[in-house]
């Protein structure tokens, strides 16, 4: 067995899968939850208090989700989300956005970088087109290994409210009968809220996935813990996207405050493949920490291009 299969093995002996999605760009619409008794599942209101009247995305359109939809997220909660967590997670995830030509909103976001912005990345169906300068470090030649490293910025982005986006979209997909489950969470992810729940110290899993990728596709999944025996934590958000994926543990004291405190041995899950099948790419893996409420500005992280032959014009 591999090691892919090792760590299938390792989730399907404790945990179960309660929701998952695998979503192009083109696919038609779905509307979760029940159209006539629309209840807002984030801050509990019903109508008339509230109004329902906007697309409510299960999880954001800036990762490429144009299909997936909730009944269950009146308009007030939506525009906060919108302009609050979810805003974080988007400045946070731009420039990969970006090198995986994901269409958001408003196509695929441009990486301007520089002064007055003079160097900049755009996507477009086919490639990137980049106006960069090595001199001025946003780009390194390695030329003897044949590597072009981009340094890329983050936009300005608060860990904490990139860890409430994550858990926000996985509330947004859970089945309901999960949702007493996660009432600290709601409550800590409420807009406004002054729950100052934090993230359990549990980092993020990421893993990064080399070569071409496909840019119109979304997995999502939530896990859970198949009984009360396992010391391991109760719930995972999975979240692959472009050249990412994401695995947080969602905060669920409800179920895990038992095991508070002690030690947990995690492992990333396998990371799904764009053909579903078993076709095998580079990946890198790392720990993410997204527990400082603080605004992180000028987050640079590299990224790394091996080349055969750099073309010069
Ligand atoms: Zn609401």
């Amino acid at each position: 067995m591999g090691v892919q299969d090792d760590l299938l093995t390792y989730y399907a002996d404790r945990y179960q899968i309660v929701a998952f999605w695998s979503l192009r760009t083109a696919d038609r619409k779905i509307v979760l939850g029940n159209k006539d008794n629309r209840v807002c599942r984030f801050c509990g209101k019903a109508e008339p208090e509230v109004t329902f009247r906007k697309d409510a995305h299960a999880f954001p359109e800036c990762i490429g989700n144009k299909s997936l939809f909730t009944h269950y997220e009146c308009d007030t909660c939506n525009h906060a989300f919108g302009s609050g967590c979810e805003n974080d997670f988007g400045n946070w995830s731009l420039p990969m956005r970006t090198m995986a030509r994901i269409h958001g909103k408003n196509g695929i976001p441009t990486i301007k970088q520089g002064p007055n912005s003079v160097y900049r990345i755009d996507g477009h169906p086919d490639g990137l087109s980049t106006n960069i300068d090595e001199t001025e470090g946003f780009i390194e030649n390695d030329k003897s290994a044949r590597i072009l490293k981009f340094h890329l910025r983050r936009g300005p982005y608060r860990p904490a409210m990139v860890a409430k986006a994550m858990t926000k979209m996985a509330l947004s997909i859970m089945p309901e009968e999960e949702l007493p489950n996660f009432q600290l969470a709601l409550d800590w992810i409420r807009p406004g809220s002054a729950s100052e729940m934090t993230v359990a110290q549990m980092p993020c899993l990421y893993t990064f996935i080399g070569g071409p990728v496909a840019n119109d596709l979304i997995t999502i999944a939530v896990l859970t813990r198949q009984h009360e025996g396992l010391a391991v934590p109760y719930s995972f958000l999975l979240l692959r996207y472009g050249h990412e994926m994401l695995q947080m543990i969602l905060p669920s004291i409800e179920r895990d405050i038992h095991l508070y405190g002690k030690r947990l041995d995690v492992c990333h899950f396998p990371c799904f493949q764009d053909d579903g099948g078993t076709v095998m790419r580079p990946v890198k893996r790392n720990l993410l920490a997204f527990d400082s409420a603080e605004v992180i500005k000028n987050d640079i992280f590299v990224l790394e291009f091996s080349y055969q032959q750099k073309i010069r014009h």
